[in-house]
């Protein structure tokens, strides 16, 4: 039995429902989706106040309002989720994974002192969302519906402290396909993601703000990313723009491991090295430092370098720069490591493989 089938109607939370009068639909162009600009009918949100989770509803994509004493957008207390829904052939809609996001989406929230979402109610609101919201899943192939549950301090509170009030979101927006150019990246030697002790395993909002100045800076040169380096010495490798990275040297998989904290422990970082190690692949999680992977560019011994994430999946990477240096990597029809795992992830996706490892979620 296909995961969620059995649980999919067994809607526990008590949700309230009101539908929008019309549909924004006819106006959506699929063939031509600009990304995040287009949002489908329908969002969920609850409220936490006096230590619960209150008012969850459904109900029409519109601003919402808020104080401008409002504690997240004075001290950042926001944390997200980024998934997708896909429809197959046969037009059924599923998830791929989605109870590791209603986990890690707690993860971040209580690094930064908020409150826990119950996974039954992660689950319940997204289900029902979707569900309300099926005709917005494309049927065009590539095509997705992106999914970004958060939660945020609403409390009107200029004190520092932990917000007592927050939100709980989800709204969804139809996605094209991944637009595959060439990925040139740098890198980083000055500017850092995270810090041991600090929060670059929670999916923060302030993370990404962090990051847009050098990422600009970046951009400026030619690069498309940057990849991240330790805060202490830039001599280790972390992640790549908001990506994992991973490395194909010689016979083995290398990808920085997550447990200094400085990483952000992607699904589709484990869902890859799961497929890799079922491939009989050597995989390797450990510290990756910059040095052992210009070593392996000098020697030829670089196949693939590529990062992970929901955006792309799989995004392989065309040249690496570091001090000045650029170094280009084998053609992309070479790659044979994350070319067979991005086509089984994706065979995985329309059911054309057995789903082994339960990834698949119906709704
Ligand atoms: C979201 C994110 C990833 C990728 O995680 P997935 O679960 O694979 O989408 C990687 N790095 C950072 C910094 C992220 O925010």
């Amino acid at each position: 039995m296909i995961k969620g089938e059995d649980k999919a109607m067994n809607i526990v939370s008590n949700i309230a429902i009101e539908r929008s009068k019309g549909s924004k639909l006819p106006f959506v162009d699929f063939n031509n989706i600009q990304f995040g600009k287009q949002f489908s009918d329908h969002m969920f949100t609850a409220d936490y106040k006096n230590g619960e989770w209150t008012n969850l509803k459904i109900s029409p994509y519109e601003p919402i309002t808020l104080s401008p004493a409002c504690a997240a957008i004075h001290y950042g207390q926001s944390v997200f989720e980024g998934m997708k829904a896909y429809k197959n052939e046969e037009g059924e809609i599923f998830l791929f994974r989605p109870e590791e996001n209603a986990k890690r989406i707690n993860i971040s929230a209580e690094r930064m002192c908020m409150p826990t979402v119950p996974q039954e109610l992660f689950m319940d609101a997204l289900k029902q969302l979707i569900k309300i919201d099926a005709d917005w899943v494309p049927a065009v192939k590539g095509c997705s519906l992106y999914i970004r549950p958060f939660i945020f301090a609403s409390e009107e509170l200029l004190g520092v402290r932990p917000a007592d009030e927050y939100k709980f979101m989800i709204f969804t927006s139809p996605v094209g396909g991944y637009y595959n150019d060439e990925i040139h990246v740098k890198i980083e030697t000055e500017f850092t993601r995270a810090s041991e002790g600090g929060v670059g395993y929670a999916k923060a909002a302030g993370n990404y703000a962090a990051s847009l100045y050098p990422a600009k800076l970046g951009e400026a040169q030619g690069f498309r990313q940057l990849i991240w380096t330790d805060a202490k010495e830039h001599k280790y490798i972390e992640e790549s723009g908001t990506m994992n990275i991973m490395f194909h040297i010689g016979d083995t998989l290398l990808t920085p491991f997550t447990d200094l904290k400085t990483t952000l422990a992607g699904i589709t970082r484990d869902s890859v090295l799961t497929l890799a190690r079922d491939l009989g692949i050597k995989v390797e999680t450990r510290k990756v430092s910059v040095e052992e992977v210009i070593t392996a560019m000098r020697n030829g011994e670089l196949k693939d370098a590529f990062g992970t994430g929901t955006a792309a999946t799989l995004a392989q990477i065309s040249s690496i720069t570091y001090n000045d240096e650029r170094f280009e990597l084998p053609p992309l029809d070479t790659r044979t490591l994350s070319n067979e795992i991005g086509q089984i992830i994706q065979d995985i996706k329309r059911g054309k493989v057995e789903d082994t490892h339960n990834w698949i979620y119906k709704i």
